[in-house]
């Protein structure tokens, strides 16, 4: 099951919320800054030990927390006008979370949307890579939510979810 909904990804009760995090891991703007101000300092303790994550790439922490018991760190591209391998990175980062949730055998994971704030991609575009990838796994991983941060965006991933034919 796919949801799209319009909230702030810390209160949502998933077995694992996914970060759009920096390369440094160490915490930052928007949606990092909500989940690290959640999480509390050891969050940020923790990922000191992590050594960074490459983009397109995704490392799992505890929530400590958060009420999600698990934190999937993506980093996303920067949006550099597309033709600089965006859409294969940020295609990376939904597969590669996807892949260690189904490692650990959640039964439910929600993104945000990865790359579409401060680092400038276009949300239609990454709305319907966000929701191809999800359709791929959406036998792996039960529950699956797109979480919004605006109704705006929420109405995108809404009309390209309900146009889909499957
Ligand atoms: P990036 O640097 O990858 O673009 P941002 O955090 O700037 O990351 O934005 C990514 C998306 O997360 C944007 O759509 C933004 O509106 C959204 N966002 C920001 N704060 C939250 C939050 N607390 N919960 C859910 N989404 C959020």
């Amino acid at each position: 099951m796919i949801e799209v909904v319009t909230v702030d990804i810390t209160t949502l009760d998933v077995s694992a919320v996914v970060n759009a995090a920096n390369s440094t891991l160490l915490g930052g703007g928007g949606v990092d800054g909500a989940i690290h101000r959640a999480a509390g300092p050891r969050l940020q303790a923790h990922c000191g030990t992590l050594g960074g994550c490459p983009v397109g790439q995704a490392r799992m922490t505890p929530g400590f927390g958060l009420r999600a018991p698990w934190i999937i760190h993506t980093v996303g591209p920067v949006w550099q006008g597309g033709s600089q391998g965006e859409a294969d990175l940020l295609q990376a980062c939904y597969t590669n979370s996807f892949e260690l949730a189904v490692a650990k055998g959640l039964d439910s994971i929600a993104f945000p949307g990865i790359s579409t704030g401060a680092y400038g991609y276009p949300v239609e575009q990454a709305a319907v890579l966000a929701l191809e990838t999800m359709q791929l796994y959406r036998f792996k991983v039960p529950r699956i939510v797109a979480c919004c941060f605006s109704d705006r965006d929420a109405r995108v991933y809404g009309k390209l979810l309900s146009g889909s034919t499957v």
